[in-house]
């Protein structure tokens, strides 16, 4: 109360010198704060490297960490993989510095799971048992490293072993809450892939996680501009989100309109250009076929279990209900096919149809853009400059727009 009094006092007595003092403190205060963030930073454990031992009959897959820490490893099936969900890790092993998979490791990968949770998934060339995963203590050279022991066996031991290791289902991250403003259509823009799952990787090392991010990003800013949208993105951040709870953040928003953002890879490395993708039972080709195939995947790249996720009636529902959405998702397409095309490269035949899980959503009319080809060069420059991804957004943004203008002159006329 004292000092309450003291301070007030000092205030009408000396305002100039309390404003600088307050800015001394807020400065200090800053700084505190800044060191407080660093020293949590530095004390996230790191994966420094990996190494793979191959011994005819067994593997052993080797991760050196600068830290003890705890794991849980648990096999899925079709395709075989091992999974181990570890506390977030600082990934210190670059694609150059990544070894090849060996022995029973067909390949790996790595990276955030869910904000706190780092995993890393195991493809596997058989079935195998884990004979042993244990952490081993810094001796000599080494620091800690991690150590999983793996040993071929038959489908059925390893079909017997999947419930004993699985983990309670990991709860998802709810993406912000935006403040909805009344009259306001909501938006749902989903940068595809995320965390464990790189999507689609260009030579040069450009990983579509990253581009879908950033085009994701400027999305928004060129939707909030306009002051007509609420947007709601399913990922700011790398991390993995599975198909369907993309769909749910849609639902639980109230999205109006759901855009999942992704960058293809083909063989053919010159083919390049932007192609709009909308749900159908039945594809339009058979590369908008392999491309659903490719892109519904991306559970089974995280270490997602699948298992129960099976089509009941209310899948019969739903689907039965998607048959209006799907005219309006058509519709929105028809009209971002041109805009884009004012913007960027689109392909031949840019709006085509396939089978995407992501856009199974019931009644939120959604599209799916791939903006180019990782694959081809002038599409991965066009895809990883901020230019790029804005003349993407503004294409978008247009056809937003026109959309909802449309849709509400049908509503108004008699
Ligand atoms: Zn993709």
């Amino acid at each position: 109360m004292r000092n309450a009094e003291t301070i007030a006092s000092l205030w009408h007595s000396n305002p100039r010198l309390m404003r600088q003092l307050f800015a001394v403190y807020s400065v200090v205060l800053a700084i505190v704060v800044n060191l407080l963030f660093v020293s949590s930073l530095a004390a996230q454990p790191s994966a420094t490297g990996v190494r793979i031992g191959d011994h005819a009959q067994s593997t052993r897959f080797v991760m050196d960490l600068d830290a003890h820490v705890d794991f849980h490893v648990f096999a899925l099936a079709d395709p075989y993989r091992i999974v181990l969900d570890l506390p977030e890790l600082n990934w210190k092993i670059s694609s150059a510095t990544k070894v090849a998979g060996k022995g029973l490791v067909k390949d790996y990968r790595f990276g955030m799971f869910q904000p706190g949770t780092s995993r890393l998934v195991l493809d596997l060339a058989k079935p195998v048992r884990v004979k042993k995963s244990f952490i081993l203590k810094p001796s000599g050279p080494y620091g800690y490293r991690l150590v999983i022991d793996l040993e071929a066996t038959d489908r059925s031991t390893f079909m017997a072993n999947l419930g004993k290791t699985s983990i309670k289902p990991v709860q998802y991250q709810q993406p912000k809450a935006v403040q909805r403003k009344y009259g306001r259509k909501t938006i749902i823009v989903d940068p595809g892939h995320g965390g464990v799952d790189p999507g689609t990787i260009s030579a040069r090392g450009h990983q579509e996680k990253a581009v879908t991010l950033r085009a994701g990003q400027a999305l928004k800013k060129k939707l909030e501009a306009t002051g007509r949208y609420n947007v709601v993105l399913t990922r700011d951040k790398d991390f993995f989100i599975p198909l369907r709870e993309r769909v749910n953040i849609s639902r639980r928003n109230g999205g109006d309109l759901f855009i999942s953002l992704h960058a293809d890879s083909i063989k053919d490395r010159r083919i390049r250009g932007a192609t709009v993708y909308t749900l159908s039972e039945t594809s339009s080709d058979k590369e908008a076929a392999a491309l659903a195939a490719k892109e519904n995947k991306a559970d089974i790249i995280a270490g997602v279990d699948l298992q129960g996720q099976t089509n009941d009636v209310t899948q019969i529902l739903i689907d039965l209900s998607q048959r209006e959405t799907m005219n309006y998702s058509a519709e929105f397409a028809n009209m971002l096919v041109p805009e884009m095309a004012k913007q960027v490269k689109i392909r031949k035949n840019p709006h085509r149809f396939a089978g995407f899980r992501v856009l199974k959503g019931p009644d939120v009319p959604a599209v799916l853009v791939e903006m180019g080809y990782l694959s081809n060069r002038h599409d991965t420059d066009l895809l990883i400059s901020r230019k790029g991804v804005d003349r993407i957004a503004i294409a978008i943004t247009k056809a937003v727009d026109r959309y909802f203008r449309d849709r509400e002159a049908q509503l108004a006329s008699p």
